[in-house]
């Protein structure tokens, strides 16, 4: 498991570890340079951490051993996060494509599957957003694996830096597959969330997160809440929860999940960014039993103040999931609500005013 220490890694490798795959504990062999996210798990008897980085040349000899002897490759390597793509797009396009470049060719030359972690952001703006019809026609703005176009914007509009190299990536790797014989799965995550996710400003990390991030950030700061643009952007949320066991589909039936692309999302789950940051208020409300909460400000900002330069919204994501559910027989189950009051419960326990007081009386 290349990148086992980010949060979708950490959520699997707690899946295999304690419930196994197919009724087994599988034996896993994790790289990572951060082992903040994993530390409980370090020392578990079936899983050998490497802390590293994989794309390191001097770390290649190990690589090519690990990767011979697995079973499957999965690939969550990456530079994921949003306010990156247009402020350090060489590193982005980087790490996305150049670092993962050799993972992929030695996988083919060992013959070893490879279920690589891919975006939804390569499906870029919906056609819908071009001719302005308001989402009339659903053949405009759903999103198929096999059958969708991939619409990006201008060069110049970095933002399409990421989306660009994952998606050359995914094409890299349908070339080996053609070429080599590579077996390959790749997933489309749709904005997974859940605990451990990304990292909160101040607390976690420097810098600009992802939206769940940026709210939780903002609801522990007692600051406004910023939306982008008018908070018009629509997402679908899949639980964490969720997207681990659509995974787990995939392991243990290769032979479904074998050369195929899957989206993974919750169609049911979708929302505007508005309607995120007043969800959030209200749950956080209820969880720190502070009614303040309630009104919490939310205040509109520009995308070039709030990203700089070159940022480009993608508009809608909903995922046709017939494919997942025809191969996986996986279905999300976790409405928005649960999501963001697991997620939300989770954080207040951690970083809460009542956590912190909790923690100063003891
Ligand atoms: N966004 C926002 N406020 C923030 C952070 C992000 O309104 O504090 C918006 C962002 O412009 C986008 C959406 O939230 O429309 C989702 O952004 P995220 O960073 O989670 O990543 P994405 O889903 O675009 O990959």
């Amino acid at each position: 498991m290349l990148g086992c220490g980010g949060f979708v890694g950490s959520h699997l490798l707690d899946r295999c570890l304690s419930h196994g795959l197919g009724g087994a504990v599988p034996e896993v062999v994790g790289w990572d340079l951060d082992d903040r996210k994993i530390r409980h798990l370090v020392h578990h008897p079936n899983f050998i951490f490497r802390q590293g980085n994989c794309a390191d040349p001097d770390a290649r000899g190990q690589l090519l051993v690990d990767l011979r002897d697995a079973d499957v490759v999965l690939n969550l390597a990456a530079i994921c996060n949003p306010a990156q793509y247009n402020t350090q797009p060489y590193q982005v396009i980087r790490a996305n494509f150049v670092d993962t470049f050799d993972t992929v060719q030695m996988c083919a030359e060992a013959g070893t599957w490879l279920l690589h972690f891919s975006t939804s952001e390569v499906y870029g703006r919906t056609l819908s957003s071009y001719v302005d019809d308001s989402y009339a026609d659903p053949a405009l703005y759903e999103l198929e694996e096999d059958s969708t176009p991939l619409v990006m914007g201008p060069v110049a509009n970095q933002r399409w830096s990421y989306a660009c190299a994952k998606q050359l990536m995914e094409r890299f790797i349908y070339g080996c597959h053609t070429e080599f014989g590579l077996r390959f799965t790749i997933v489309r995550p749709l904005n997974f969330f859940g605990p451990r996710m990304d990292f909160i400003p101040g607390r976690e990390g420097e810098g600009v997160p992802r939206v769940l991030a940026c709210f939780l950030g903002a609801l522990l700061d007692r600051k406004p809440m910023l939306l982008v643009d008018g908070g018009m952007a629509r997402r679908t949320i899949v639980g964490i929860g969720d997207a681990v066991d659509a995974v787990v589909r995939m392991l243990e039936r290769p032979d479904a999940a074998a050369n195929q692309v899957f989206n993974v999302g919750n169609r049911a789950n979708e929302v505007t960014m508005r309607g995120l940051a007043e969800m959030m208020r209200r749950i956080y409300a209820d969880v720190s039993g502070d009614v303040s909460y309630l009104s919490h400000p939310i205040e509109d900002v520009s995308s070039a103040e709030f990203y700089g330069a070159g940022y480009e919204d993608c508009d809608r994501r909903m995922p046709n999931l017939a494919k997942a559910r025809r191969l996986l027989d996986w279905e999300p189950r976790m409405p928005l609500e649960d999501v963001l009051r697991e997620t939300i419960q989770y954080y207040y326990e951690k970083y809460g005013t009542g956590r912190a007081a909790a923690t100063r009386a003891a």
